[in-house]
């Protein structure tokens, strides 16, 4: 079996739990390259952050609820 390189996690990583190692070498358990995780947004797996939707969204919905009320 060939050797993984854990890259260190960075940042936003922070508060992850699958944040592993000590403080010098802190890795991710799940992903090699945690930077990488980060470039294209959030990390789908970042237990320390919670997705909201966007608000527009509900706004929309909440303006069609009141306009079937009226009916
Ligand atoms: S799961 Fe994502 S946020 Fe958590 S340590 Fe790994 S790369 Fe970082």
């Amino acid at each position: 079996m060939e050797n993984l390189v854990f890259l260190p996690i960075v940042e936003k990583c922070l508060g992850c739990k699958r944040v592993t190692g000590n403080d010098e070498n802190a890795h991710c358990s799940t992903y090699l390259n945690p930077g990488a995780r980060w470039r294209s947004g959030h990390c789908a797996l970042a237990s320390h952050v919670r997705y909201m939707a966007p608000e527009v969204e509900e706004k929309k919905r909440v303006g069609q609820q009141k306009q079937k009320k009226h009916k």
